[in-house]
Formats: structure tokens, C-alpha cells, sequence
């Protein structure tokens, strides 16, 4: 019988893709994926810890597994991700003595060599899994889509750059994930090509700062040399790239998105406040003025683009004429989508140690609200404008019903359709509207994974 392992994930795409590549290792060493925890040989919690709340959610799942441990000592528990970082892993062994293994964000090696330590791989691998050289291989290879996704994932994120160097002063990532380095060109190529393989057909190029891309590299690749690169890649439809920052955007690259079909007309550059007073104190290193230029720039340069943002609320210190500018730059920029976050105040980071997080709790609920709401009435009044135009949308999968897919500027749609699409490029003719996703009927598809080109729909 096969081992079984279960893979608990929360947080960021980079998140997501480090659980595809410890799902695929696993794989190859012969486990077998279960939804459930209590059914599984191995269990692995991938953590976030970016905001209190993240990590309460980590703990919380922690505390239950006890008890299934418990029941069942010889079960294997590894912990993840950003909870660990690269230095936390001796104090959660001691809060967390039944937790078996620590690895440390986009690093799977310590629990290969428990594995192996143990001889809990299967018994083809046993022996090669003995030699510290095959485990480092064994991690580089990174290749196969787990199972359950073999065949049904249509987007995958591929971390181009791990780590962060930037040090914002309210981020604690520079802390857990360490620091910044580019995955060399050939390698992001690599996976991409196998993912496309095995089915996938868009995929998101991830990093702290993406846009940094191959600044730590010998040759001369950049974030738009590795777009090109990979929108080439036989078979793929879309590729995608997040996050960016406002500092490290080129013409060049803004450039290359208009330029090449590939790639997604679709931005995702936090501002994170719109006070300069603020800025400064987050050390985002730029202004208020900087981040309206940009903009224009980027939406000069790439027609129909959407740029989505970040913005936290409540960062210490921020007074209500200090938020009003944030919400005037909302205001008077139209961003598309935006991911609003009230500050939370994380270990070690700069902002922890000289600022007290002074904003009162209900303060920040209401400013979050005001924002969200105001993005609420943008998103209804530009999605508007998409009412009885034909969209391109990449089928992604089945959801109660009907089919879902994104925009190249990545709106949700929904069309409903008896055959099966996925993986897809179809047009469809937008009748209804709303504020987070449209909803039309099927024109026609443009291409199929059988590779059926233009058939029109009867
Ligand atoms: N590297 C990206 C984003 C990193 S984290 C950047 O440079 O912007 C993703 C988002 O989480 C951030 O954009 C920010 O809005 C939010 N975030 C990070 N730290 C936070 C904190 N301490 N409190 C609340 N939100 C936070």
C-alpha cells in the first residue's frame, strides 16, 4: 500500500507553489495525496505569518493535530513555511514537541532526509534516498504535478525570485524567507515547459519584487527577457508576473507586456498608503507623486491594462488626514482590484520595534471598510463597461455549474456549457455584470488541449 500524505496550505501563491513542489517530491518518493489529515502517513502545514490572523489560523490547525498524533504516533507532522523562517525552527520545536520536522520556506530538504533517515520512501527509492546528493536532486527536480491536479490544474505559479531584501519596515517576509535570489532562467524554463506537459496553460511568474528578477544573476536576464522566454513556451496560453514594486518597473518591461500576446495586460504594483509622511515610515521609497506618474506611465504603455494594489490601513502613527490621501489617491487613480489589509503589527520587523501600533482596532475596521467600499463602486462602474463586449477568457474549471475563467486583465466570467473547456481559450459575449466577476454565453473557442483551433459554436 502506498503512504498517503496531506498537505494543509495557507498564504501567498509563493505558498502554493512551495506545497506543488513538496507535493511532487512526495510523489516521486511514492506517496499519495488524501484530503483528509486523519487519514494520512505525513502531514504537512504550510504556514503564513504576514498577518496575526495567518498565524492564529497555523496554531489553531497545530493544536488539533495533536491529538490525531496522539492516536497515532507513527504518523509523521511537519510545519512550513513562514511560520518557521530561517531561524524560528528551535523555539517552535520546543512550543511544539509533536511536530516531527521543520523546513523552512521553498525548502524541502529537511523533510526528505527525515524520510530517508527513516525509510519511510517507497522501496524503489529506499536505497538511492540514502545518498544526500540524489535528495538534493531529488529536490531540484521539481517536475511532476501532484496527482490530484494531473490533468485539472490550468494556471500554477512559479516562483522566479524567493526571498526579499527590501526590509519594508511593517514586513516581516525579509525575516522568514531570507534573502533575496533569482531561480536561474534555464531552470524557470524548465518548469514551465513541464508544466505545460502535464496540462497547464497560464502560469504566474512569482517574487517579493519581481520585477528584480536576475539583479543577483552572472548573465544579463531580466524580468522581461524571462517574460519573453517563457511566453514562448510551446503550448502555454498566458503567463503573468506578481509583485511588483513601484521602483523597479521599466519602460522595458511595461513595453514587453504590451508587446507580447502572452502576456497578461494585468499589474499588480501595492502602494501600500497614499501619504508621503507614511511612505516614508513604511520605507516603500517612494511617493505619493512617484506612484501617480507610474501609473500613468503603465497605462500609456499598456492599453486596457488593470492595475490591482495593496494597501494597508491603520500603519502606526497614521492620522485620519494622513488616510484621507489614501483614499484620495483611490479616488483619483481608478485602480482596479485592491487587496486591503489593516496593519498588523509582526515580530522583528523595523516598524515592531520603533512604532507602537497606536490605531485603534475599530479605527482601522472602518478605514478598511471606506476602502473597500469605494472599491466596490469602482469595480462595479468599470466592469459595467464590459457589458456586450466578447471577452477571451482561459477556462480554468467547473464551479457549481458552470465554467470560470479569467480575462487577460484577470476579471472572473462565468458561461455555462455541457462540454468540457478546460484549459481553453474561448470568447464570450459579457450579459451580466457585477462587481467581482461577469457573467456571458459561450461564442466560440479558440483552442483546445486537442488542439483544435477556431471551432465555432453552433
Ligand atoms: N512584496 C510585496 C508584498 C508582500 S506581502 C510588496 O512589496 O508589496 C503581501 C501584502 O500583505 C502586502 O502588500 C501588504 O499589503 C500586506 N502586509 C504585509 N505586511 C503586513 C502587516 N504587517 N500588516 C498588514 N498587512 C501586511
Amino acid at each position: 500500500m502506498k503512504r498517503t500524505y496531506h498537505l494543509w496550505t495557507i498564504g501567498c501563491q509563493m505558498n502554493e507553489a512551495d506545497s506543488r513542489h513538496l507535493g511532487s517530491q512526495l510523489e516521486s518518493l511514492g506517496y499519495q495525496e488524501v484530503h483528509s489529515a486523519e487519514d494520512a502517513d505525513l502531514v504537512v502545514l504550510n504556514t503564513c505569518v504576514v498577518r496575526q490572523q495567518a498565524e492564529d489560523k497555523a496554531v489553531g490547525r497545530l493544536g488539533g493535530l495533536k491529538s490525531v498524533k496522539a492516536e497515532r504516533p507513527d504518523m509523521t507532522i511537519g510545519l512550513m513555511g513562514c511560520m518557521v523562517g530561517m531561524r524560528e525552527a528551535p523555539r517552535l520545536k520546543e512550543r511544539f514537541p509533536f511536530v516531527d520536522v521543520l523546513m523552512p520556506p521553498s525548502d524541502t530538504g529537511p523533510l526528505l532526509d527525515y524520510l530517508a533517515d527513516r525509510g519511510l520512501v517507497d522501496e524503489s527509492r529506499a536505497v538511492e534516498t540514502r545518498s544526500k546528493a540524489v535528495r538534493d536532486a531529488i529536490q531540484d527536480e521539481e517536475h511532476i504535478l501532484p496527482a490530484l491536479r494531473r490533468g485539472v490544474a490550468v494556471t500554477a505559479n512559479v516562483p522566479v525570485v524567493l526571498g526579499c531584501s527590501h526590509a519594508c519596515t511593517f514586513c516581516v517576509i525579509p525575516y522568514r524567507r531570507g534573502a533575496e535570489r533569482s531561480v536561474p532562467h534555464d531552470k524557470v524554463l524548465a518548469e514551465v515547459r513541464s508544466l505545460v506537459d502535464q496540462g497547464v496553460r497560464e502560469v504566474m511568474l512569482l517574487g517579493q519584487i519581481v520585477d528584480r528578477y536576475g539583479t543577483d544573476l552572472e548573465s544579463n536576464h531580466n524580468l522581461a527577457g524571462l517574460l519573453r522566454g517563457v511566453a514562448a513556451v510551446d503550448g502555454l496560453h498566458r503567463v503573468r508576473f506578481l509583485t511588483s514594486h513601484p521602483n523597479w518597473m521599466t519602460d522595458e518591461l511595461l513595453d514587453t507586456v504590451a508587446e507580447v500576446d502572452a502576456i497578461c495586460p494585468h499589474i499588480e504594483v501595492p502602494v501600500q498608503a497614499g501619504n508621503n509622511e507614511v511612505l516614508a515610515r513604511m520605507r516603500r521609497g517612494y511617493t505619493r507623486e512617484d506612484y501617480y506618474a507610474l501609473v500613468d506611465n503603465i497605462r500609456q504603455r499598456i492599453p486596457g491594462v488593470a492595475i490591482n494594489s495593496d494597501i494597508i490601513v491603520g500603519f502606526p502613527g497614521e492620522t485620519e488626514d494622513q488616510f484621507e490621501d489614501t483614499v484620495r489617491l483611490v479616488e483619483d487613480l481608478h485602480l482596479d482590484k485592491l487587496h486591503i489589509a489593516k496593519y498588523s503589527e509582526r515580530p522583528k520587523t523595523i516598524a515592531s520595534r520603533r512604532f507602537p501600533d497606536d490605531v485603534p482596532d475599530d479605527a482601522k475596521e472602518e478605514r478598511r471598510k471606506r476602502l473597500d467600499d469605494l472599491q466596490t463602486e469602482y469595480l462595479t462602474a468599470t466592469n459595467r463597461r464590459y457589458q456586450g463586449r466578447t471577452v477571451e477568457i482561459l477556462v480554468e474549471e467547473r464551479q457549481r455549474g458552470r465554467w470560470r475563467g479569467r480575462t487577460p486583465d484577470n476579471r472572473l466570467v462565468f458561461f455555462s456549457s455541457e462540454e468540457d473547456h478546460r484549459g481553453c481559450l474561448v470568447d464570450v459575449m459579457t450579459e451580466w455584470t457585477g462587481p467581482y466577476s461577469l457573467l456571458g454565453s459561450l461564442i466560440r473557442i479558440h483552442s483546445s488541449p486537442q488542439g483544435a483551433a477556431f471551432t465555432p459554436v453552433p
